[in-house]
């Protein structure tokens, strides 16, 4: 199995900076984001069911999993969704297709506070990338509905990204980040307690309609 490494196209990279180096004070966003790729995701995969119903699929449980592990100190995000391919991983993750998020990046370089660039982030949504602002090193473990084999990104944030084949990923996407540690004083929580990612759930994803489990149930 052999491992491919890519540069992030350009504005990727600066986003990315910008995520890492931020000081904006709402980290707990990065759970808001991630969760809603996962639900949009399983939207997807519903959807194309319902075109072709002979897509090899199994949409019989579609739902969000949050799983945290305290020794390992990472927390995973995790959908039985539409899933990316290899090409695909590549062309959605390493490149900022989107048309808003030029202007976003514009104007968040003029942002003058961290006041400012908190309003521009809540209003366009900072997407994958601000898993950064929490994680010094993201892994996606990710395989299409009706593909067989999966695919495996990893970046640290830093200039590149590397992708491989993967032969036994489940349907879907798992996102893991390994976290920063705590530094509550700069709204760095503590990502691995149950509690906290329940609570930021519950404060910006409760509108999902997904069910969205915790792994292990917070007792
Ligand atoms: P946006 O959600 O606004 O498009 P993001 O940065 O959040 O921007 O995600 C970029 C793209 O990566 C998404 O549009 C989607 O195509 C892909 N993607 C991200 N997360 C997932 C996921 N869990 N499952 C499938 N595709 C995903
Ligand atoms: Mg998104």
């Amino acid at each position: 199995m052999t491992t491919e490494t890519f540069e992030f196209q350009v504005e990727a990279r600066q986003l990315l900076q910008l995520m890492i180096h931020s000081v904006y004070s709402n980290k707990d966003v990065f759970l808001r984001e991630l969760v809603s790729n996962a639900s949009d995701a399983l939207d997807k995969l519903r959807l194309e069911k319902l075109r072709d119903d002979s897509l090899d699929a199994d949409v019989s449980d579609l739902h969000i999993e949050i799983d945290v592990d305290k020794e390992a100190r990472t927390l995973t995000v995790r959908d039985n969704g539409i899933g990316m391919s290899y090409d695909e991983v590549g062309q959605l993750i390493g490149t900022i297709a989107k048309s808003g998020t030029a202007t976003l990046l514009k104007e968040l370089k003029e942002a003058k506070d961290a006041a400012g660039a908190e309003g521009l982030i809540g209003q366009f949504g900072v997407g994958f990338y601000s898993g950064f602002m929490v994680a010094d090193e993201v892994t996606l473990v990710t395989r299409r509905a009706g593909e067989s084999q999966g695919t495996r990104w990893t970046s640290r944030g830093e200039a590149t990204y590397s992708l491989e084949t993967v032969e036994d990923a489940p349907q879907g996407t798992a996102v893991t980040l390994h976290l920063k540690p705590a530094d509550p004083e700069n709204q760095l929580h503590d990502y691995t307690s149950p509690w906290k990612i329940r609570e930021i759930v519950k404060r910006y994803s409760d509108f999902i309609t997904w069910p969205i489990r915790m792994v292990p149930e917070a007792a």
